[in-house]
């Protein structure tokens, strides 16, 4: 469903992907581990093309080719992303936030779209907060709207930037309960993640990145339990 094929990506001259070929079926949870600075967040940046990359790279979702243009927007419809830092719009209220996407980008009318994010609310556990700021509301609750809000659009794709690094301690497990309950619903996720329990429950697999590179891909059980490469013992022996 997302092929991608020798990316390539540069920061100036700094080399930041060095060739990733990765294949991702509709509907496989794919959790992306690796150290600070190993090109996670790149990477899936690049699949919707917030980070441009490099020509002879090819990055494909459903088919449609994630070049500059027409079919560029075809694809950032179908991708929903989530952000470590929530990024909703603080001067809008919860629901309209989740309101917005499907407002400006498919002119759904206002008591329509108004249906869906009260009904998308209620998926994540929120039906009470829809007329607050994002401000009046916890860390977790926040996170979990951003969610909805990527939901709004009915997007085949999920990627998710860590999305529960920015939060306390006791708000990581009402988000991971949210993405568990997704991962069930056939939706595509590409998670880039800290949470090794989440991932190894969750994941249909697994992608282990280092220095730009994908080092071991593998079922979780795999990877947990009998990693190949020594980068990936590595690195586990040193988050587990
Ligand atoms: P972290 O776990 O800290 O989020 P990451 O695996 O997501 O790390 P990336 O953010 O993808 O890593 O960064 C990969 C490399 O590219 C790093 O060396 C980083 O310094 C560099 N890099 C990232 N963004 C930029 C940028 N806008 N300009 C220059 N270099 C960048
Ligand atoms: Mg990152």
């Amino acid at each position: 469903y997302i092929s991608i094929k020798n990316l390539q990506k540069y920061y100036g001259t700094f080399h930041a992907l060095k060739g990733i070929d990765l294949e991702i079926a509709q509907g496989e949870v794919v959790c992306v581990i690796g150290p600070s600075g190993s090109g996670k967040s790149t990477l899936i940046r690049c699949i919707n093309r917030l980070e441009p990359f490099s020509n002879d790279s090819a990055i494909t979702v459903d088919g449609v080719p994630v070049v500059p243009g027409r079919s560029l927007a075809k694809v950032r419809a179908e991708v929903g992303m989530v952000f470590q830092n929530f990024n909703l719009f603080p001067h809008l209220t919860v629901r309209e936030n989740i309101m917005l996407a499907p407002r400006r980008v498919r002119g759904t009318p206002r008591a329509e779209a108004q249906g869906l994010a009260d009904r998308l609310l209620a998926r994540v556990g929120l039906s009470e907060q829809g007329d607050k700021y994002p401000s009046g509301l916890s860390g977790g609750q926040q996170q979990r709207v951003a969610i909805a809000r990527a939901l709004a659009m009915e997007p085949q794709v999920l990627l998710f930037d860590e999305p529960t690094s920015a939060l306390d301690p006791e708000m990581v497990g009402e988000v991971l309960d949210v993405m568990r309950d997704l991962a069930r619903t056939g939706v595509t996720m590409v998670v880039v993640t800290h949470e090794m329990g989440f991932a190894r429950q969750v994941a249909d697999r697994v992608i282990f990145m280092d220095g730009g590179a994908v080092v071991e891909a593998a079922p979780p059980e795999t990877l947990f339990s009998a990693p190949v490469e020594q980068r990936t013992r590595n690195f586990l022996h040193a988050v587990l």
